[in-house]
């Protein structure tokens, strides 16, 4: 068994390492109280050298899942450092990109992958709905054809990325068939929502879309599809990186609380000489480690297209949002009244913890997903 990263997957974390020194450090620190136009800039600022390194090219949605060993090596680096900016960048490149890398896309949708994976455009993906009083229906988002074009109505709730993206994949239905519609920036029909104020990750921007009969060239539909296999397919994708999000989370907060307790004297020495506080410590290491190592091997699961691989993707992203969640509970309290204080990285982090848990699958549509398998599967 070998836990090491192979010569390429290293190479590529050092490249993507490179793109963030201590000033982009600081300048993603003041991403958290950015405006959408300040947040456009940013991410466009890093989505170019992150293409030059090869991180944005990385696909690892059907049929093509081999990559995602390499891309969670080099995802943990952004994910450490700025959870918003990570966001921001993996639906671009990753769930975005994502569900428009179908075999046989047309020629202006590979034009799109293109500019993507060159960090040319940021990309939303609009597939969450509010749900409807009396209505059953997950989706009612709709299209119907109209000459070479679609026409597309709905609604859809929380987009990130919504106010910055130049292009937002919407995911709607043609009959009961599900598609995905490619809408341009500034299309007639297409609304875009005030910013949604949320409880952590403030440096992304998020907002509802409408769409009352938003014209659509078929050149940039994709299906209607006769399943869900695009869809599933980023779900998974989607957990990964949520994954990884809560691992980056943990290592930030481990980190400042580690310095901190280092640092900071009560009664003549520091407090990380306090037995209390050394296990917290290391719990919070431990917890850290262990998400970290299930979502490798969930991870290359993944990529081996192993059988086990979706309910293992399940496993890692409830435990490393649950474990980042307590992680970051322990952070504030070994900082304590300076953990409270707005805006430093354990109260940051506190409050961005409970996203992962709650976005994606949901803790407990992925726990209802484990035992299912376990209980038809494994043995
Ligand atoms: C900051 C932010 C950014 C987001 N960005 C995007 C984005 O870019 N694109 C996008 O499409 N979406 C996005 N979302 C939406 C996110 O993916 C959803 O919030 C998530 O999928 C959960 O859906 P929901 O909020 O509709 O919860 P609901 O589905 O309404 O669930 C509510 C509760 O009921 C539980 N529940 C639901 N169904 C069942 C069931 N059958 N059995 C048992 N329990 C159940 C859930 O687990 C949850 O606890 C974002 C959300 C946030 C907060």
């Amino acid at each position: 068994m070998n836990f090491d990263w192979t010569d390429q997957e290293r190479s590529l974390r050092t490249r993507v390492a490179e793109v963030f020194d201590e000033s982009a450090r600081q300048e993603l620190d003041l991403m958290e109280d950015a405006q959408p136009s300040e947040l456009k800039e940013i991410v466009s600022k890093y989505l170019k050298p992150l293409a030059g390194t090869g991180y944005l090219e990385l696909a690892v949605g059907l049929p093509d899942r081999g990559g995602m060993t390499a891309l969670i090596a080099a995802q943990e680096l952004p994910a450490r450092i700025s959870g918003s900016l990570f966001l921001s960048v993996e639906v671009t490149a990753r769930i975005f990109a994502g569900l428009l890398s179908v075999p046989d896309a047309p020629e202006q949708i590979r034009e799109i992958l293109e500019a993507v994976s060159k960090g040319e455009i940021v990309g939303a993906a609009a597939v969450t709905e509010p749900a409807l009083p009396d209505s059953a229906a997950v989706m009612t988002t709709a299209a119907w054809p109209d000459g070479d074009h679609y026409l597309v109505s709905g609604r859809k709730d929380f987009v990130t990325n919504g106010p910055i993206a130049d292009y937002t994949a919407v995911v709607g239905l043609v009959e009961e068939n599900p598609a995905v519609f490619v809408v341009e920036a500034g299309s007639d029909g297409l609304l875009v929502g005030p910013r949604i104020r949320t409880l952590g990750y403030n440096g992304l921007a998020v907002s509802s879309l409408e769409l009352n009969e938003c014209r659509v060239p078929r050149s940039r539909v994709l299906g209607p599809f006769t399943d869900g296999a695009v869809l599933d397919g980023i779900r998974l994708v989607q957990d990964l990186i949520l994954a990884v999000a809560s691992v980056g989370l943990m290592q930030r907060t481990t980190d400042a609380a580690k310095a901190y307790s280092r640092s900071h004297e009560r009664g003549g020495k520091p407090v990380a000489a306090h037995q209390e506080i050394r296990f917290k410590l290391a719990e919070m290491l431990t917890l850290t480690h262990a998400a970290q190592l299930l979502t490798h091997r969930a991870g290359w699961m993944y990529a081996e297209a192993e059988r086990e691989a979706e309910t293992l993707v399940r496993c890692a992203k409830v435990f490393a949002a649950e474990a980042s969640e307590r992680t970051a509970n322990l952070a504030m309290q070994i900082l304590a009244g300076q953990g409270y204080v707005w805006g430093n990285v354990v109260e940051r982090g506190y409050r961005e913890a409970k996203y992962a848990a709650l976005a994606g699958t949901t803790s407990e549509i992925a726990r209802m997903s484990i035992a299912d398998d376990l209980l038809t599967r494994y043995r």
